[in-house]
């Protein structure tokens, strides 16, 4: 686990006065998919107990006390990283979230359909096929047919992919390489895996890269 830095007498406590006086606000970013979460305020007490347990905990403007995120419900945000803005007055807090952010139960605060990328939404209706009645969609009677099907039609898809990419066929590429991502979340769901966890190593791979 990287080792938190952060100094939490560098930002500026004071810029803000009335209601908000000794707190700064803190944008909530998912670490992985880059896809802003929620928005909550921190005093200093609330920023050093964050860096401290790594949980993400906020000062509540309607509880008037810190408030660990997920203290209820479970939902907590653990800490990856945390910077401040140009003029010391906002924090970003890089996530890992343990469940759904926001208590209405969505990924994100910000429920328009800019704030879910259409991969994350695609997973979830692959997820949610999982168990239904073979006949009730394709993607249902895939998970029933098992993996040996759904991997067959991987290797099919990839291979109609590389076709279309040798005989310059842009159209059929398309086509052929949507079939293939598609194919490939669901293999990835029928053997519990995730795109996420595909892009994790692949993030890890780049970080190495880079080092
Ligand atoms: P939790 O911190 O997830 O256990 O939720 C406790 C309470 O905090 C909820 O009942 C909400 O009132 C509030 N809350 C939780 N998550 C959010 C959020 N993302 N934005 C605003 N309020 C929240
Ligand atoms: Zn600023
Ligand atoms: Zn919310
Ligand atoms: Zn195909």
């Amino acid at each position: 686990m990287t080792d938190i830095t952060f100094d939490s007498t560098s930002v500026d406590w004071n810029k803000q006065q009335g209601a908000t006086s000794g707190l700064i606000p803190a944008i909530v970013q998912h670490h992985l998919t880059g896809k802003v979460l929620m928005l909550g305020y921190m005093d200093k007490a609330a920023l050093e107990k964050t860096l401290a347990t790594k949980q993400v905990t906020f000062f509540s403007r309607s509880k008037q006390r810190l408030w660990t995120k997920g203290e209820t419900s479970g939902n907590t945000l653990e800490l990856i990283a945390i910077d401040k803005d140009c003029d010391s007055d906002s924090l970003l807090v890089q996530v890992i979230p343990n469940g759904p952010t926001c208590h209405k139960g969505t990924i994100s605060c910000w429920l328009d359909g800019n704030a879910h990328t259409f991969m994350d939404n695609l997973t979830h209706l692959i997820i949610s096929r999982k168990g239904q009645d073979a006949d009730s969609s394709y993607t249902a009677s895939l998970f029933k047919a098992g993996t040996k099907r759904i991997a067959q039609k991987v290797g099919e898809e990839g291979l109609e992919t590389a076709l279309a990419a040798a005989t310059h066929d842009k159209e059929e590429l398309v086509n052929e390489a949507s079939d293939l991502m598609y194919h490939l979340l669901v293999l990835l769901e029928d053997q519990n895996l995730s795109m996420e966890l595909v892009t994790k190593n692949l993030m890890q791979r780049h970080l190495k890269t880079k080092a």
